[in-house]
């Protein structure tokens, strides 16, 4: 065989393969993920949709926000950590925590989830922990501007967290459900940024564009967007070109 007849048979064998990697790598029953390289191995992220999602690093599986009404859960990979942000039903789902649980299962939790579930860790606001070799930061998660009729903001500040997440040297921030607060503003050295745009709960696109000129994640991903067009936030963004926005199906 010469070098082209060898190029050729490699790549028939790979689009042969390829459908079997796709089974064996799957994340779950057609979930979207990307891959996301890290200094210590890729970082898989599968987008379960609305503001639950999980990651997969050095073999352990990170889910948050798991949610029953956005997959059946007893089919996704089991959990080594669970981290909520915060109480609001589509964030702590008792059914879908249980179905991702298992014995060794650790759980941090935001302050309002206190009482809420069995064996949690309550992580307050500015504070850390490290979970299976994972340094977690507690974002204060929390709303300025969106209040319901009575006054009272939907996500009072104190209650809930966004999560920074470091795998290897790369920090991810899921901010959970939140407006541009001054705490995200000033987060620094965020790799990847997952920022909610439903409304009126948590951020406008402006908002959010807002945020990420001020702390300029190398990699946004509009989630837990509802009704809100996340093509708004790309125009937004067009002529930040070091801030990558990268739409999927989270809404
Ligand atoms: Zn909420
Ligand atoms: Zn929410």
């Amino acid at each position: 065989m010469d070098g082209r007849t060898n190029l050729v048979s490699g790549l028939l064998l790979l689009a042969a393969l390829a459908p079997l990697a796709g089974v064996a790598l799957a994340a779950g029953p057609g979930l979207e993920k990307d891959v996301i390289p890290t200094s210590a191995g890729p970082l898989e992220v599968a987008f379960v949709g609305h503001g639950s999602l999980f990651f997969r690093f050095g073999g352990k599986v990170f889910h948050v926000d798991p949610y029953g009404r956005l997959a059946d859960y007893a089919t996704l990979p089991k959990a080594d950590v669970v981290l909520l942000t915060h109480a609001h039903g589509d964030h702590l789902d008792p059914a879908a925590l249980a179905a991702v649980r298992t014995a060794t299962t650790m759980l941090v939790v935001a302050p309002v989830c206190t009482g809420k579930v069995e064996g949690a860790t309550v992580l307050p606001n500015g504070e850390a922990t490290t979970v299976e070799g994972v340094r977690v930061e507690a974002v204060p998660a929390y709303n300025l501007v969106a209040k319901r009729p009575d006054g009272s903001p939907f996500h009072p500040k104190g209650e809930g967290n966004g999560y920074v997440l470091t795998f290897g040297k790369t920090r991810v921030y899921v901010a959970g459900d939140t407006e541009s607060v001054p705490e995200m503003k000033a987060l620094e050295g965020i790799d990847v940024a997952f920022l909610p745009m439903n409304l009126p709960y948590t951020m406008t696109p402006e908002m959010v564009a807002d945020a990420v000129r001020a702390f300029r994640p190398r990699v946004l991903y509009p989630y837990h967007y509802g009704e809100t067009d996340p093509q708004k936030l790309v125009a937004l963004l067009a002529e930040e070109k070091g801030i990558e926005v990268r739409v999927r199906k989270m809404r």
